[in-house]
């Protein structure tokens, strides 16, 4: 294992702002990982895991410690029961894990196509698009415990999985290193088709779409919002949405109604959102002044997406902690809501 240092991070990331690591390093089994944490405690320095950095705003000054690079690789079947348990190493690209289910046939993953980054992230803040969550299929996680250098296997009931969140990002932020995740999917399973513009894609169709129409479809979709990303299209410098969907008490949801009546607009209903008194987080930006396509600078909105803030090229972390702090004022100003950033924010 090579320890390298003072490395740009962000060409690592997919927003492609921040400074570098004083020290890298890239583990490709439990052992490497092992070995990099006592380097890192040997030395007194902060530890931040990297995956796939596409959920990351990395600091222009950097870290002042080790990143350590997950590149565990590996994907196992094993069928039984009615099922297939799929064991993938943390380093793999979530899509081609995606890619390999739909081709054998097996549901439960389909909608989440595209999605980049790699397969250690997703336990992480519980990855979710067209209505599936990584929660529904993960059967358990092996990780690494910083607490006391033991490597585990926790189910998927210990891992807390909640609306982009877990014990990853929240009560144990920091405590375990995801080495692998045990997907269990369904063979000849049917595709989830829930979510409303997967359903107007197949709105007309006769039969039941097969799991690989419904990858193409979901990857058209995520392609048109710059939510793919795809070489070439400048849209794509983000780090996904950048706020989450606030989930509002009763109290605020009525505020919310009222201010929105005053100004004779209607908050926008969706099923997938209603249920959990989630509303759109995209429909307050764009009603706080902040359109697609919106620049300021080297920053800006995405052409496609109301919720992705873009690094329109040569930005710096400070730019875009710039836009995101003025887009939360003016929400709370004019809507009485906080906007809570997605992505992770690294040596600030
Ligand atoms: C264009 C675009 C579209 C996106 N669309 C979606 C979407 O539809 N739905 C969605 O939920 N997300 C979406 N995202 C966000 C992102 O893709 C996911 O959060 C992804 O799972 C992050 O994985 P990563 O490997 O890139 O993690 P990173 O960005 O590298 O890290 C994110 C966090 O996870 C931690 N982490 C990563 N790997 C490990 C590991 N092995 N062990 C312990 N901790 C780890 C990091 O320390 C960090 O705290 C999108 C992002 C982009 C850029």
């Amino acid at each position: 294992m090579m320890t390298l240092e003072n490395v740009p991070l962000a060409p690592l990331t997919t927003l492609k702002v921040g400074g570098p690591a004083r020290y890298f390093v890239e583990a490709k089994s439990a052992a490497e990982v092992a070995e990099a944490v006592s380097f890192a405690r040997s030395r007194d320095l902060p530890l931040f895991v990297l995956g796939g950095g596409s959920n990351l705003v990395v600091s222009d000054a950097g870290w002042p410690g080790l990143v350590l690079k997950l590149a565990v690789s590996g994907i196992e079947e094993c069928t039984g029961n009615g099922e297939t348990l799929f064991e993938v190493g943390a380093g793999e690209e979530w899509d081609r894990f995606v890619a390999r289910a739909v081709a054998r046939n097996c549901a439960g993953v389909e909608c989440l196509s595209g999605v980049p980054g790699s397969v250690g992230g997703t336990p992480v803040q519980n990855v979710g698009a067209y209505g599936q969550e990584v929660s529904e299929t993960i059967e358990s996680v092996l990780v690494f415990d910083l607490k006391d250098g033991q490597v585990r296997e926790l189910c998927a009931e210990a891992c807390g999985f909640q609306y982009r969140t877990s014990i990853f990002n929240t009560s144990e932020r920091g405590r375990f290193i995801i080495l692998r995740v045990t997907y269990r999917l369904t063979p000849g399973g049917k595709p989830r088709l829930e979510y409303a513009d997967l359903k107007k894609h197949f709105a007309g169709f006769q039969q039941t779409p097969s799991l690989t129409s419904i990858r193409e479809a979901v990857r058209r979709i995520r392609a048109a919002k710059a939510m793919l990303i795809t070489a070439g299209d400048e849209d794509c410098r983000s780090a996904g949405s950048f706020f989450k969907n606030p989930v509002l008490s009763a109290d605020q949801y009525d505020e919310l109604t009222r201010r929105a009546t005053a100004k004779l607009l209607q908050v926008p209903s969706y099923p997938a959102l209603d249920a959990q008194r989630k509303v759109s987080a995209a429909w307050l930006v764009e009603h706080s002044g902040f359109s697609r396509g919106y620049s300021s600078g080297r920053v800006g909105i995405s052409r496609k997406h109301a919720l992705a803030i873009v690094n329109r090229g040569e930005a710096t972390a400070a730019d875009i902690l710039g836009l995101k702090e003025h887009i939360q004022q003016r929400v709370e100003e004019l809507w009485g809501i906080q906007l809570e950033p997605e992505p992770v924010f690294v040596g600030f």
